[in-house]
């Protein structure tokens, strides 16, 4: 077992050099600088055991998509390490908005004005004030969470404006079987419309093309870390 945990770690070490040498090659390509494009390592169903490694060569953001699983992992973690910049990717309950501000230093997924009012809430009241994107349904899938496009712009003017929240861009999950770039430029547009000026787009297989579409956030979990076991029902 110790052979094979020590081969994971250099597996994941080398698998995050590759990343971060294609997310460069992107970026020049299309004449951005590299430090405009942020990586955000998915580290959901991964054990902590599996994330020291990828701590260990450097790497302090990563995401994850359940409250209760980080709230189970990340603490320890950043315990151990200063400078760790955790991003909530997943559905955010209003009931867990406490706990996901104690733990989350970027949340990606506000989608509703219910959500809205309680992040100011709860804001104001903890002191708490991680950065915040909104997210998109550009697919407008019935299934996905995430502001209609439509409604995009006067959900902006709620959170920004009305509740002060600090909203700095937009995030999408484009849908599975559709050309990915056509949702990155329906969510540049949106942003840009509304002065904002980040974007989470992409994942590990579309990743390259979401730079060259501006994102300045991708969230890459198999890429790094290999396949996941297949997904448990939520807790959450
Ligand atoms: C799991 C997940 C990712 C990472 O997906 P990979 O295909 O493993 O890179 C990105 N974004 C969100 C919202 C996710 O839930």
């Amino acid at each position: 077992m110790v052979a094979d945990s020590q081969s994971a770690i250099i597996q994941s070490r080398d698998n995050l050099a590759n990343i971060k040498r294609r997310i460069s090659q992107s970026a020049q390509s299309c004449d951005r600088s590299v430090a405009d494009v942020t990586l955000v390592a998915v580290s959901k169903t991964i054990q902590g055991a599996g994330i020291e490694p990828v701590i260990a060569a450097g790497h302090r953001v990563f995401g994850e998509n359940r409250v209760q699983e980080a709230e189970a992992k990340w603490p320890d973690l950043k315990a151990q390490t200063d400078d760790i910049m955790l991003h909530l990717i997943g559905p955010l309950q209003t009931n867990k908005v406490r706990v996901a501000l104690g733990l989350f230093d970027v949340i990606e997924t506000l989608d509703r004005p219910k959500l809205a009012r309680r992040l100011a809430l709860l804001m104001e009241e903890t002191g708490a004030r991680p950065d915040l994107f909104i997210q998109v349904n550009t697919g407008e899938e019935a299934q996905k969470a995430g502001v209609l496009p439509d409604e995009c712009d006067e959900f902006v003017k709620l959170c920004r404006d009305e509740l002060d929240l600090p909203v700095i861009g937009l995030m999408c999950i484009p849908p599975a079987d559709e050309e990915p770039s056509l949702h990155f430029t329906l969510l540049r547009k949106i942003a840009r419309r509304n002065g904002l000026a980040k974007l989470s787009m992409g994942m590990s297989a579309d990743f390259d093309i979401a730079i060259e579409f501006g994102a300045t956030h991708v969230r890459v979990g198999t890429a790094i870390f290999g396949s996941r076991p297949p997904l448990k029902p939520s807790l959450d």
